[in-house]
């Protein structure tokens, strides 16, 4: 089998994969990439981004080309399909706390080709695709990864592995690292439309809370304005995904979620269907191999923390990695990546969005009165709105993460 040496190998080319890369190449540091598909992938996923990720990427230039190409939205709306609007949150009051006081919405893969470009440019970084991990070991010294390179098997040696292979991480699993959690029953349903729903009062985004299928609307910027409206709903057990995936489910999803304000079928330009799960590895670190992105944890989409906090992984892991490598540092500070990530995604993203998906889909009407009870109060002055905001944004799981040694 012909065996190539490497530096550093980054497994996946996802949104975490190459920001991962894209930050060692800028630090001089030689990296490849092995993606298993032939191409960057497009699908419906992730699309927000949180006002600490875009301060992150600002330095490294990401930041201003999401922005040439993403929507603003720096208010968004907590809503009841019975009770129409409860609150609408106005981010302005974050603006003594981030440059950046709205969320961004801009498709996960309308990121990709921004990072893979300024990864490209530098020539000690390569991207090869098709090339998909088959197994891993390690030693000491090096650890050593068996690639499908179609003709033949390739073996790759490099001093340091960064698994951003996504949730099914097999470099999660050749390391035996478990992936602690559980799989939610119901599967999540993903649609868009051209269809406009902002003439009838909706923020760019919103969460609206319904016993039998609560929804979360997005507009999203896909190829030109206006764009396209996005919407996530848990799909009953008993309908078969290819009900699912038919324009009459999403037309009748639509119609129930806009309470009478929509009569006639309306154009659906994409849908898709998936399995949710709340999970994080027992370990990020093993040996010389790291986790970074869905591979070290997993968790359901609302409140948008999932791509968000693999872009803060990549952020943390590498600025330690690039010390280690670059300086010689004790690699025990590859341990503090673990302890800072691992325990604010424990805290803040498993804990936040397990709480808001209940909310969500709470059927016990006192307790709905309670939520919307305490959100109105929540917004009813600047300090506690700031107070709200400043968790929903992620800006105190940052703060929180920086705080532990
Ligand atoms: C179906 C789906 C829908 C989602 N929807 C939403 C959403 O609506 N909102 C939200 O906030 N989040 C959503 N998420 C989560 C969000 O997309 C992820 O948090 C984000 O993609 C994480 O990025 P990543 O780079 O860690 O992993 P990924 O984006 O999964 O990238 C992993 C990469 O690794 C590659 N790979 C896998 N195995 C191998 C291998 N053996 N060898 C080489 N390469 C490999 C894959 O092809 C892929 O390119 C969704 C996730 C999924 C799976």
């Amino acid at each position: 089998m012909k065996e190539i040496k490497k530096n550093v190998v980054v497994v996946g080319a996802g949104p975490v994969g190459l920001l991962c890369a894209l930050q060692l190449a800028k630090n001089g540091i030689p990296v490849t990439v092995i993606e298993a598909e032939p191409e960057l992938t497009i699908d419906l996923r992730a699309g927000t981004f949180h006002p600490p990720t875009l301060e992150m990427l600002d330095p490294i230039g990401v930041t201003d080309a999401m922005m040439e190409i993403g929507i603003q939205v720096p208010h968004w709306q907590s809503r009841d399909l019975e009770e129409g609007l409860i609150v609408e949150w106005d981010m302005s009051v974050l603006a003594n706390d981030t440059k950046y006081p709205f969320r961004l919405h801009l498709e996960q893969h309308r990121l990709t080709p921004i990072l893979l470009k300024m990864l490209q440019s530098y020539p000690h970084a390569e991207v090869l695709f098709s090339q998909p991990l088959l197994e891993l070991t390690q030693t000491d010294d090096e650890v050593s990864l068996t690639v499908d390179n179609h003709s033949e098997n390739l073996r790759l040696t490099a001093k340091w592995v960064i698994g951003a292979d996504g949730g099914k991480s097999i470099v999660r699993k050749a390391c035996n690292i478990e992936f602690e959690g559980y799989t939610w029953p119901e599967r999540y349903s993903v649609m868009s439309t051209t269809f406009d729903i902002a003439p009838l009062g909706y923020a760019d985004n919103a969460y609206m809370s319904d016993p039998i299928q609560w929804v979360a609307f997005f507009r999203m910027p896909d190829k030109a304005p206006p764009g396209l409206w996005r919407m996530t709903v848990p799909v009953d057990p008993e309908i078969s995904d290819d009900e699912v995936l038919t324009p009459q489910y999403a037309n009748q999803v639509y119609k129930r979620a806009l309470n009478g304000q929509l009569l006639q079928d309306i154009p659906i330009v994409h849908q898709s269907v998936y399995r949710v799960h709340q999970r994080v590895a027992q370990q990020f670190r093993k040996h010389r191999v790291l986790l970074a992105g869905d591979s070290a944890h997993v968790n359901n989409p609302l409140g948008g923390f999932g791509l968000n906090s693999g872009i803060h992984d990549a952020m943390n892991l590498t600025e330690k990695l690039v010390q280690v490598i670059n300086t010689d540092a004790n690699t025990e500070i590859l341990n503090l990546y673990e302890r800072q990530r691992k325990s604010v995604n424990l805290q803040y993203v498993q804990d936040f969005s397990i709480k808001n998906k209940k909310q969500l889909e709470e059927k016990d009407p006192s307790i709905r009165q309670e939520r919307f009870a305490y959100l109105r109060k929540m917004n009813s002055n600047k300090v506690l709105r700031r107070e709200y905001l400043l968790n929903s944004s992620m800006i105190n799981s940052i703060q929180t993460a920086n705080l532990i040694t």
